[in-house]
C-alpha cells in the first residue's frame, strides 16, 4: 500500500507539472488546468491511502464536504473581471490551512519538547512546522487584505502608518522569529510553549496585515502572485514536517512559478518587488496631467461615424485592448465590430501587453470569453513591428500601455517598461470617457499626437455605436 502511495504521488507530480506547461499558451490552458486538477485529485486519493488507519473518517469527509461546498460555487460563477480577488481568496486559504497545519503539528507533538510519540522530534519537523506557521499566517492574513481591497470592502488606496512602517514590521518579524527560535531550541516547557505559539501566529498575522494594507489596490495582482510564492514555500516546509512529499513538490512548484510569475510582472511594470512592497503607488490617483508634461497640447474629438469609415477603409487594423475594455465588459461588442471590418476586407488583430488589465492574461481571457481566436491576438514583441505598417491602431480602454513616453522620457515614471508601439501606426483612434489618467497616474502624449483622435464615452458604447455605424457603410 504504501508503495501504492508513493507512485501515486509520482504520478499526481508528473501531472502537475505537464498541466503547467500547458498554463503557458492560452490554447492549451484549460487543459492544462485540467490535467492539474486531476493530479491534486489524485494525490488527495494517495493521502486518503496513506491515513487509511485513521480513527477520524468523519473530520476528513467532512473536510471534503466542506472544501467543496465553499470551493466549487465561486470558482465556478465568479465573473472574470472579479478573478484576482478569488485567486486571493483560493491562496489566503492555502496560507491559512498550512499555518493550521503547523499549529497542529505542534499540539500534536504537545509542544515539540514534549513529543507524544516518546521521540525527539527532528530538527526538520521543528524547523518546517515553525517557518510554515510563520509564512502561511503572514500569507493568510495578506491574502485576506488584498481580497478585501480589491473587492472594495477596504479603500483601495495606500493606508499605513507612515515612517513607522518598516520599524514596525521589522518589529514583527524579530518578535515572530524570537519566539520560533525560543520554541526550536526548547527552552520553555510545555506549558509556556503553547504560548510562544500563539505568539508567533498572531506576531505574524499583524506583520501579513501591515504589509498588505499600505499597498494600492492596483498592485494587488502582483502582491497575490507574491503571497502565493510565499504560501507554496510554506507548504513545501510543511510538508518536510509531515514528511509528505506531495506537499513538497507540490509547494515547490508553486513557490517556484509564483516567483516567476511575480518577476515578470514586475518587469512588464518596470517596477521592482521591493518597490511595490514599500506601498505607496496606484491608490487611484486619475489626475489628468500628472507629470507628463503635455498640458498645454490639445486633444483631437471624433465621432463614431467618423471612426466607422477610418476603419472601414483600412487594410489593417490592430486592436489595443486595456483595463477600460475589462471595467466597460465590451470584448463582445469588440468582437462583432471586428466581424463586420473583416467581412469588409479589412485585416482585424489584436495586440496584447503583458500587463494590460489588472492581472496576467487579462485580455486573453476576455478576448477568449468572446471567441476571438488565439490566432488573432499577437504578443506585444510580435505584434510592434506591424504598427508602422498598420493603418488604425484601435485603443479599447488602454492607457499606460500604449505610453510612448516610456521609450522616450528619461523623467517618466514609467521609463523603461516595454509599451506597444502604437503610435507608430498611421492613425490612431482612443476610446476611453476622458482625459483621465491610468493605473500609473501620469499623462499619455500620444492622446495629443496629430495622428490621434479621440472617441469619448464608455467602451462598450463606443464600440456599439462604431459598430451600427459600420452596418449602415
Ligand atoms: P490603464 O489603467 O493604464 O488605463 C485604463 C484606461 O481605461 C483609463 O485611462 C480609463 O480612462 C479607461 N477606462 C476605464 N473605464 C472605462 C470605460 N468604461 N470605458 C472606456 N474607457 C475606460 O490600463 P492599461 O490596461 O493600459 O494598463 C494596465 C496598467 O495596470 C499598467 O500600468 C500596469 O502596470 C498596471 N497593472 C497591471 C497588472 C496586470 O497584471 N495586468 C497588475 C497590476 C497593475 P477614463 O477614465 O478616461 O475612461
Amino acid at each position: 500500500m504504501d508503495n501504492l502511495v508513493n507512485i501515486l504521488y509520482i504520478v499526481s507530480f508528473a501531472l502537475f507539472i505537464y498541466g503547467l506547461m500547458g498554463l503557458t499558451g492560452p490554447k492549451t490552458a484549460v487543459r492544462g488546468n485540467w490535467i492539474a486538477a486531476f493530479g491534486m485529485g489524485l494525490a488527495v486519493v494517495a493521502t486518503l491511502i496513506a491515513v487509511r488507519d485513521t480513527n477520524n473518517w468523519i473530520l476528513i469527509v467532512g473536510g471534503l464536504v466542506v472544501g467543496v461546498v465553499l470551493g466549487v460555487p465561486p470558482a465556478k460563477y465568479t465573473k472574470m473581471t472579479a478573478m484576482p480577488q478569488l485567486v486571493a481568496a483560493f491562496n489566503g486559504v492555502g496560507g491559512g490551512t498550512v499555518a493550521l497545519i503547523a499549529w497542529a503539528e505542534f499540539l500534536d507533538t504537545t509542544g515539540f519538547s514534549n513529543f507524544k510519540h516518546g521521540e525527539e522530534p527532528t530538527v526538520h519537523i521543528i524547523v518546517g512546522s515553525l517557518f510554515a506557521a510563520i509564512i502561511g499566517s503572514i500569507s493568510f492574513w495578506g491574502s485576506l487584505i488584498a481580497f478585501g481591497k480589491l473587492q472594495e470592502i477596504l479603500p483601495g488606496k495606500p493606508i499605513g502608518v507612515g515612517k513607522l512602517q518598516q520599524p514596525l514590521n521589522l518589529l514583527l518579524l524579530i518578535v515572530a522569529v524570537a519566539a520560533a527560535v525560543v520554541i526550536g531550541l526548547g527552552a520553555s516547557d510545555g506549558g509556556a510553549e503553547w504560548w510562544w505559539m500563539v505568539l508567533l501566529l498572531v506576531a505574524a498575522g499583524i506583520l501579513g496585515l501591515m504589509v498588505v494594507l499600505p499597498i494600492g489596490g492596483a498592485d494587488m495582482p502582483v502582491v497575490i502572485s507574491l503571497l502565493n510564492a510565499l504560501t507554496g514555500l510554506s507548504a513545501a516546509a510543511a510538508g518536510l514536517a509531515l514528511n509528505n512529499t506531495a506537499m513538497i513538490v507540490a509547494g515547490m512548484i508553486v513557490g517556484a512559478s509564483g516567483t516567476i510569475l511575480t518577476n515578470l510582472m514586475a518587469k512588464a511594470m518596470n517596477r521592482s518587488i521591493p518597490a511595490i512592497v514599500a506601498g505607496g503607488f496606484g491608490g487611484g490617483g486619475t489626475a489628468p496631467g500628472a507629470g507628463g508634461g503635455a498640458e498645454q497640447k490639445s486633444a483631437k474629438a471624433t465621432s463614431a461615424a467618423d471612426a466607422a469609415i477610418q476603419m472601414a477603409y483600412a487594410n489593417q487594423v490592430i486592436v489595443v485592448p486595456g483595463y477600460g475594455m475589462a471595467v466597460a465588459q465590451a470584448q463582445h461588442a469588440v468582437k462583432e465590430m471586428a466581424a463586420l471590418l473583416e467581412a469588409k476586407g479589412v485585416e482585424v488583430k489584436y495586440a496584447i501587453h503583458p500587463v494590460a488589465g489588472r492581472m496576467p492574461g487579462h485580455m486573453n481571457v476576455l478576448l477568449a470569453e468572446a471567441e476571438v481566436s488565439y490566432d488573432a491576438m499577437k504578443e506585444m514583441d510580435d505584434v510592434n513591428g506591424e504598427f508602422n505598417r498598420t493603418d488604425v491602431a484601435l485603443v479599447i480602454g488602454a492607457n499606460d500601455v500604449t505610453n510612448p513616453a516610456a521609450r522616450e522620457d528619461t523623467a517618466s515614471p514609467i521609463y523603461g517598461m516595454p509599451v506597444l508601439n502604437v503610435d507608430q501606426a498611421k492613425s490612431v483612434i482612443v476610446l476611453k470617457r476622458s482625459m483621465n489618467s491610468g493605473f500609473a497616474g501620469i499623462d499619455n502624449p500620444l492622446f495629443y499626437a496629430d495622428h490621434t483622435s479621440m472617441l469619448f464615452g464608455d467602451a462598450k458604447k463606443s464600440v456599439g455605436a462604431v459598430t451600427e455605424e459600420l452596418k449602415a457603410l
